[in-house]
């Protein structure tokens, strides 16, 4: 569903009308519609500061060599340079106590101005529950309070910030999730804090044109909607998918796998040998399994005095239930350094009101991923969720009008997301260089107003 305002702010002779009678409106973003490749940055001026005690500065610096970025390095008080840098960064990872966040603050203010739009901010900083003390904690803390407001303020020029959490040790994990934050890829991405930690083994060597070659990856509920724009995503990267989906949609499914060169499955998910299917299939047809995505999820809302049994049931069944079966009984197909990505939602984190069964198994995803994630490090799998916010499909084009374009306004970027920045994510979190994150929970939610 296409977003008014949004086409409305494209039209330059139309929006300064509109932007005459005081109206804000928002951005349009540049997303990523290309695979991925080594100079996934070519061309953008990133202005990077080490703050006293960084320890990542090396491993920025080799990101943005590697990645094709004119790195531009600056002390904290140094004037602005003369230019429009696509990416701020600020190493913040010596952070000791709160007169180090002067630092912070130095850079930000003299640089934030002239951040090009659809930029990216970010700030690296160990992660606070690592503390060597209370005040350091604080101080570790405040950067995420920093950052989140700073994304706010963004939002009217479509750029984002975000905070990383790097453990110590991690730095040579970063790569990757920088090259992410500062690409096209993760538009709609805003205010979040990403955790990078060493628990899970990393490839020796990292590729980043296509990340995903001779890989097998599963997507359930990917005949329409977000499964779909995952398939086609990961297909792009080089993964051969299985478009699975209930046997009703069969046809849609099989013509999603027809056009990336995949496989059609039709199945219901909630089905008792669903996952039995699934194995023989990935095993027969394409010799093993890589990744698997878990996707298919519906609503049924009513409030809760209203709510049948057969709602309730229904809701839970698909959403949890199946996928906690399907899974478990997926963990032995899967290749060692596999990744397994659960579909959430943040409205499993802040609640909604006629949303108590489908908040209740977005939240039960998220226990599941935490509960899992530490079991699988040994053999190199990661998993982890992703909350998509408002984003335009069949499920949310439900929505009453009212509800639906409050939902689209409420976030940093005064927008819904499209189903591709969902598999932006996912293909990110499902690539080899993703490793250093595991038991995440990935909002892509433009930075919504509610929610943690
Ligand atoms: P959608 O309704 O467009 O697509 C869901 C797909 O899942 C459909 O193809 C459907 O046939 C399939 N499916 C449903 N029940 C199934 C079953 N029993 N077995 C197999 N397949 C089944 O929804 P979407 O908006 O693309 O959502 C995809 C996922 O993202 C869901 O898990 C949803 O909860 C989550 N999500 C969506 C939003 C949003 O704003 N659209 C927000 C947060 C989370």
């Amino acid at each position: 569903m296409s977003d008014f305002l949004v086409r409305l702010g494209e039209n330059k002779a139309a929006s300064a009308v509109v932007r005459g009678l005081g109206v804000p409106l928002p951005k349009a973003l540049r997303r990523n519609t290309a695979p991925w490749t080594q100079a996934l940055l070519q061309g953008k001026d990133v202005v990077f500061c080490a703050g006293t005690g960084a320890a990542a500065a090396a491993a920025v610096t080799r990101t943005l060599e590697n990645a094709g970025a004119a790195s531009h390095p600056v002390f904290p008080s140094d004037a602005p340079v003369d230019l429009r840098p696509h990416g701020l960064i600020f190493d913040a990872t010596g952070l000791q106590d709160p007169d180090g966040l002067d630092e912070i603050y130095a850079f930000f203010h003299a640089h934030i101005r002239n951040l090009a739009s659809g930029g990216r901010a970010i700030v690296l900083v160990r992660p606070p529950d690592t503390a060597a003390d209370p005040v350091q904690r604080a101080a570790r803390r405040a950067v995420e309070g920093l950052v989140r407001s700073m994304g706010r303020e963004l939002g009217r020029k479509g750029a984002t910030a975000q905070t990383v959490h790097v453990a110590e040790g991690a730095e040579d994990r970063l790569e990757a999730v920088l090259r992410f934050l500062l690409s096209a890829s993760s538009a709609y991405v805003s205010g979040q804090v990403l955790h990078v930690a060493t628990t899970v083994s990393s490839p020796a060597e990292l590729i980043y044109d296509q990340p995903l070659a001779g890989k097998v990856a599963l997507v359930t509920g990917s005949a329409r909607g977000i499964g779909e724009a995952t398939a086609r995503a990961l297909a792009r990267e080089g993964a051969t998918v299985i478009i699975m989906d209930r046997p009703a949609e069969l046809a849609a499914a099989e013509a999603v796998a027809k056009s990336i060169g995949g496989s059609a499955l039709g199945l219901d998910i909630t089905n008792a040998d669903a996952a039995a299917k699934i194995r023989e299939h990935a095993e027969a047809t394409h010799g093993g399994l890589d990744i698997v995505v878990h996707n298919a999820g519906v609503t049924r809302d009513k409030t809760l005095a209203n709510m049948d049994e057969d709602r309730w049931n229904m809701v839970l069944d698909i959403n949890l239930k199946a996928l906690i079966r399907v899974n478990e009984a997926l963990i032995d197909a899967l290749r060692d350094g596999g990744r397994i990505v659960c579909l959430s939602s943040i409205g499993g984190i802040a609640g909604n009101v006629g949303q108590t069964n489908y908040a209740a198994t977005k939240a039960g995803v998220i226990g599941y991923i935490e509960g899992l994630a530490p079991r699988l490090v040994d053999r190199g799998i990661t998993v982890n969720a992703i909350a998509p916010g408002f984003i335009e499909t069949q499920m949310t084009a439900k929505m009453p009008l009212a509800t639906r374009e409050v939902a689209r306004r409420l976030c940093n970027l005064s927008q819904g997301g499209l189903p591709e920045d969902i598999a932006e994510a996912i293909v990110f979190l499902a690539t080899p260089g993703a490793s250093g994150l595991n038991g995440e929970v990935l909002r892509v939610c433009g930075g919504n107003f509610i929610g943690a």
